[in-house]
Order: structure tokens, then C-alpha cells, then sequence
């Protein structure tokens, strides 16, 4: 736990008693603040209770004491409109901050230049942030991993010098982080996502923006118009920024040319990287995180050896095209991540010969938009609400089965599959979101590799979860 020393012997408001909400405030009263907490779900207020913080409802507390208010990233702070705590602190003029505004404080405090790399962008945060992990303790660096990927920042170990950390950070968490100060800050890409929580695309760009604003290095994914925008204005401020491109030529930084990174500098290009044989990041979207990790790595003082390395031995994050086990010459892949068709696009993208299984409850449009990619799919098995309606869409373009359920879809598509006798991959990524028949999408993943597991004749290559 990195124990929050700033608000030590101060008054500090907390709302949002969830994991990272009560990580957050057990890290405040560890450091000496006097913490209230609160949160609209009776079970929270008595589990952090019971964990020893002091909770009281925050309608009836002094505000203006307060030295700051805590507020956790999924409580609504503008959009669609501001959640009532926000609104009492802002009356009394206190000021709203998040988890990673207070470790960027204690970082600030006790360990200025440890290195620090915070990761933001639509889409590939987690693979990016797990990479660059990846990359860093394989070379031996004392890493610390966490934000949006899953642990909350402060249950890391605190800041000291030599101690590297990778911070995944989503807008919520950025726009109650005021002064962030990556040594390197990463924005990915930028495309509409969560518009409802944002407004518009101006406010999620300009959120987004203040991330790799206060950054040393900036490194910006230059494949949209709104973070051109972006590299170009910081730029003109005196960041130093690295652009990245998955589908463009740079004059000047890092872009992907097949499965190799490119560095272009002072009018020379060669290339740093090769991920041909990388199985875990495979396809151009990849390509980009790749690109990405590589420049950060970099900037913090890795050496190419060691990156290249880092990227061959990379293991993949789960359910994300993440290769599970081979019969002879067919592959299984988990993408159970995917809970949309646009999330299943760069997994269709990156294979041919597919025995795809779909489908679950659906999402409004289907999977229309992935009509260009059917003729890379042999056959396809559907479960879940959805099969129906993606039967309509797939009509005679595509041979489909409507399975129904998972464990006769990955049953009938590894027979196909290895009856085909050539080279293909039976890969879940279901365009679906999952809760029609599982928990969550990794409750739906992990059935996948248990059923995997279960096929004759096959060699995984990850452990299937026990007791599930
Ligand atoms: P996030 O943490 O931003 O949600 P993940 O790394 O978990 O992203 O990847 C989620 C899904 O998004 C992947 O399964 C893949 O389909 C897609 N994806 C990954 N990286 C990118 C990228 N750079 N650009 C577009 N889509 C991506």
C-alpha cells in the first residue's frame, strides 16, 4: 500500500466505496488523514465500515473543513450530470481529485524521478500498459503495474527511487488527476467511446489531452484527427513528443511497416522491432501498442535489446486474442473480450480460416459492420440471445450452426476445425456482450479454455482456471 502522506492530519471527503474506493481510503487513513467516507450502496458503507473507515453520509459534513473530496472515476463528475457530492464540494470550494492525482502527490513527495508511465486512449490501454510491464521486469527493472487494468494505484508499493511504474489511466481517472506528470504519458488513439460520461467528443479529446500534456515525453498515436490535434498543440507548448502510426509513414517517429516498428528520426529510418513471430500481438492494432511500449521503454531508458526481448516473450493478456492451446495445426484463441462487433474486428482481421463462435447477448447493429471480414471465416457457430439475428446477417455469406450454448459451439467448431486438416483457428470473440448465459467476459473466457482443455489430443498453452 503506498500510505498517502499529503493529507496527513487534514480533513478529506470520500465518495465511492467500491475496490479502488476503499483501497483509496484505508491509503488516506494510513497516511494521517481524517477520513469520511460515503457511497449510495448500504453494502459498501458497511464493508468499509467493518474495515475500519469512518463513514457518514455526506450531505450533513462540514464541507468547507475539508482539504480535499476523493471521488472514485465511476461516480459522474460532469456528465450526464454531476453526482450530488460533486455538487457540495464545488458550493463550499473544495477541490475533486481521484487515486492517481493522489500517488502523482506522493510520487511528487518522496521520489520525484522514479520513472512513471501513465497509459490512456479508446482502445488497447491494457494490452499497452501489460506490455510495457512486461517489457520492464523481464529486463530485471523493480516494476510496479496498476490503475484501470485492475489494482487500484495505491495498493501498489510506495514510490522510491529505481522503481518504475506503469499507471493505465482511463478519462475518469484523468479528469480527477489535475496534475499528473508522467515521465512518459501514452495516448493511444482516440475514437467516440463513452460520450454519455463525456458529452462530446471535444470534452473526452480534451480530457484525454491533459494526460500526455503534463507529460515529459508525450507519445501520441497520430491515426486520428482529434490526437493530431493534440501532438500538434503540445507540441508548440514545449512537450517533446513521439508521434506512433499503425497505418501511416512517419518523417518523424515510430510506425508500423507489416510486423515491423519503424523509428524514423533526423531523416533516417530503420527498423527496431519485428513482432512476426510474436503470436500475442498479432494485427495491426497491436502493431500500435507495440509501437507504443517501444517508444515509452525507450524514453525511460531501456535499451532495444532489451525491449525486443520483452515484446518475443511477451504472454498476452487474457481473453484478448489470447492464443489458449493447438491440435496439430489448429490454433484456439480467447477473445472473449471483445463484447462488440468493433472489438471483434481486429481478431477477425488477424486470421483467416476461422471457426468462429459468437454471439450472446447482442448489441445494437450486430455485427453488420464485420461483413467485410466473412469471407475470412469457414464457418461459424452461434450461442446466446443472438444467434438468430446473426444467422439473418451472415444469411448465405457465411456457413453458420446455431449451437446454442458454449460447450456444443467449441465441441462442433474443433471437429470441423481439425477435420478441415489444414491450418485454422476456432477462436471465441463474440461480438456479444456475455450476460445473457455467464457472469462477466471473463467468466465466459475462462469456460472457453476449461472446454479447450477438455478436447482430445490437445496441448495448452495456459492453465484453465481451477474450481470453474
Ligand atoms: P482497453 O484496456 O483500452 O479496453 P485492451 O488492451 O483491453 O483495451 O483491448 C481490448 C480490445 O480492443 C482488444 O481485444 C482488441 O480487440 C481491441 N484493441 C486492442 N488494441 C487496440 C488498438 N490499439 N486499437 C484498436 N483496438 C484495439
Amino acid at each position: 500500500m503506498i500510505p498517502v502522506s499529503t493529507f496527513a492530519g487534514k480533513k478529506v471527503a470520500l465518495f465511492g466505496l467500491g475496490g479502488s474506493g476503499l483501497a483509496t481510503a484505508s491509503a488516506l487513513v494510513a497516511g494521517g488523514a481524517e477520513v469520511i467516507a460515503w457511497d449510495d450502496n448500504p453494502d459498501s458503507v458497511a464493508k468499509a465500515a467493518a474495515a475500519g473507515i469512518v463513514t457518514a453520509d455526506l450531505h450533513g459534513i462540514d464541507w468547507p473543513a475539508q482539504a480535499a473530496f476523493v471521488l472514485s472515476p465511476g461516480v459522474p463528475l460532469t456528465h450526464p450530470k454531476p453526482h450530488w457530492t460533486v455538487d457540495l464540494a464545488r458550493a463550499s470550494g473544495v477541490e475533486i481529485i481521484g487515486d492517481v492525482e493522489l500517488f502523482v502527490r506522493e510520487r511528487r513527495a518522496h521520489a520525484p524521478d522514479c520513472p512513471f508511465i501513465a497509459i490512456t486512449g479508446t482502445n488497447g490501454k491494457s494490452t499497452t500498459t501489460a506490455l510495457i510491464a512486461h517489457i520492464l521486469r523481464s529486463s530485471g527493472r523493480d516494476t510496479q503495474l496498476g490503475g484501470n487494468i485492475g489494482t487500484a494505484v495505491l495498493t501498489l508499493e510506495p514510490p522510491k527511487p529505481g522503481r518504475f511504474y506503469v499507471i493505465e489511466c482511463s478519462s475518469y481517472q484523468i479528469d480527477l488527476a489535475p496534475t499528473i506528470n508522467p515521465t512518459a504519458g501514452i495516448l493511444l488513439n482516440l475514437t467516440p467511446d463513452h460520450l454519455d460520461r463525456h458529452g462530446t467528443m471535444q470534452h473526452y479529446a480534451d480530457v484525454k489531452e491533459r494526460l500526455v500534456a503534463g507529460s515529459q515525453v508525450a507519445i501520441i498515436g497520430v491515426d486520428e484527427t482529434h490526437s493530431t490535434l493534440i501532438a500538434d498543440r503540445i507540441e508548440r507548448a514545449g512537450v517533446a513528443v513521439k508521434r506512433i502510426s499503425r497505418r501511416n509513414v512517419l518523417a518523424d517517429g515510430f510506425y508500423a511497416e507489416g510486423t515491423g516498428i519503424v523509428l524514423a528520426e533526423t531523416g533516417a529510418a530503420r527498423q527496431v522491432a519485428d513482432l512476426s513471430g510474436v503470436d500475442t500481438l498479432k494485427g495491426s492494432h497491436n502493431a500500435q501498442n507495440a509501437a507504443a511500449a517501444i517508444a515509452a521503454c525507450l524514453s525511460v531508458g531501456v535499451s532495444e535489446d532489451e525491449i525486443r526481448k520483452g515484446l518475443a516473450s511477451f504472454p498476452g493478456l487474457k481473453h484478448r486474442m489470447q492464443p489458449v492451446g493447438r491440435i496439430g495445426a489448429v490454433a484456439f484463441i480467447n477473445d472473449s473480450k471483445a463484447t462488440n462487433a468493433d472489438a471483434a474486428a481486429p481478431a477477425l482481421s488477424s486470421y483467416e480460416q476461422i471457426f468462429w463462435i459468437a454471439g450472446g447477448l447482442p448489441k445494437a447493429g450486430g455485427i453488420t459492420s464485420l461483413a467485410p471480414l466473412f469471407p475470412r471465416i469457414r464457418k461459424a457457430y452461434l450461442i446466446g440471445e443472438a444467434a438468430p439475428e446473426f444467422a439473418a446477417t451472415l444469411g448465405e455469406a457465411v456457413p453458420y450452426e446455431i449451437s446454442g450454448t458454449l460447450d456444443r459451439a467449441v465441441a462442433h467448431a474443433a471437429a470441423d476445425a481439425r477435420a478441415a486438416g489444414e491450418a485454422g483457428v476456432v477462436m471465441l470473440s463474440p461480438a456479444c456482450a456475455s450476460f445473457d448465459q455467464f457472469r462477466n467476459f471473463e467468466v465466459r473466457g475462462d469456460a472457453f479454455v476449461s472446454l479447450v482443455a477438455e478436447l482430445e489430443g490437445v496441448t495448452m498453452l495456459v492453465e484453465p482456471e481451477k474450481g470453474k
